[in-house]
């Protein structure tokens, strides 16, 4: 298939050089050179502009930073100067509202649009194995299904448009409060006399097990190879953590839903992240407490 792809960043040019590898015409857009030229050594066609990346293409992958320029890109790019019938699929991680609004213009001017933000990092994005949730018509979801494939090892349809950020921030909210609590939970251990790794045998084979704990622990040397053995370098910034609990706390305002959790965790993560620990991994947060 003939894909625009626009937004190469850490994230957009591992995602874009697999469309390479599975075999599509890939037509590449950034504003940034360093990206583009990334980009033309994975495989891509570049372009100066969104417009002339779209041109022909039969589909049009986005990843970019915020919803801000999802809406404009889209709006003053995308919609009307793609090919009508073409499919689009935004990968980047917005808000609900701002996900609505673009694929309601999209599908008002003939176009197939998904939301379709993902879960796992750079690495992931750079082996192909992210998961994609995603929000849209069973029409748009069938049709960007195959391509997401192509970049990703999951890819679940979440309901109608918007659902895909939905379901991103609700998982992203749980996942700061399990870390914040598994964190808390060492911590306390420790000053209660338990060796952090004694706490680790006991409690990821009872009911305080979680994600968190057995899969990413917080405490350099305790469970598998995580980010805290590192320094808590890699892995899931701090600064990106804070970005998707402001979008959570924005979407629980809007909903109207209580989140006494979710908005406690997004306190500690705005303090960590206000400290100079934007650049660190999320678990770093342990050091706090
Ligand atoms: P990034 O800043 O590395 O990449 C964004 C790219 O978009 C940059 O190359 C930038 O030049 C480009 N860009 C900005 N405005 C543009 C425009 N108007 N036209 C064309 N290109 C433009 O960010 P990233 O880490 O790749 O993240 C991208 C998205 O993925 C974000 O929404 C982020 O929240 C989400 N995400 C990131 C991670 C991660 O681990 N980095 C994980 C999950 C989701």
């Amino acid at each position: 298939m003939k894909i625009a792809f626009i937004g190469l960043g850490n994230m957009g040019g591992g995602m874009a050089a697999n469309l390479v590898k599975a075999g599509h015409d890939v037509r590449a857009f950034d504003l940034s050179q360093d990206a583009l030229d990334a980009a033309k050594d994975a495989g891509c066609a570049t372009f100066t502009s969104a417009k002339d990346a779209v041109a022909n293409a039969e589909a049009v992958v986005s990843m970019l930073p915020n919803g801000a320029i999802v809406r404009g890109v889209y709006g003053e790019d995308v919609i009307g100067l793609a090919p009508t019938g073409a499919v689009f699929l935004d990968c980047s991680t917005i808000d609900v509202a701002t996900a609505r609004d673009v694929i309601s213009s999209a599908t008002e001017a003939g176009y197939d649009m998904v939301d379709a933000p993902v879960s796992g990092g750079i690495a992931a994005a750079n082996g192909g194995t992210l998961t994609f949730m995603v929000g849209g018509s069973a029409d748009a979801f069938a049709r960007a299904k195959p391509i997401l494939e192509a970049m990703g090892k999951a890819v679940i349809h979440a309901g109608d448009a918007g659902n895909g950020q939905a379901a991103k921030i609700c998982n992203n909210m749980l996942l700061a409060i399990h870390m914040a609590g598994t964190c808390e939970a060492f911590a306390m251990a420790e000053k209660l006399g338990l060796d952090p790794q004694t706490f680790y045998d006991i409690s990821s084979v009872s009911s305080g097990q979680n994600w968190s704990m057995t899969s990413y622990c917080p405490v350099p040397g305790v469970g598998p190879q995580s980010p805290s053995d590192n320094d808590y370098q890699g892995g899931f910034a701090t600064a990106l953590m804070l970005k998707d609990l402001r979008l959570a706390m924005e979407a629980a305002d809007a909903s109207d839903s209580a989140v006494p959790m979710g908005s406690r965790a997004a306190a500690l993560y705005e303090s960590f992240d206000g400290a100079g620990n934007g650049g660190k991994d999320f678990s770093a947060i342990i050091k706090t407490y």
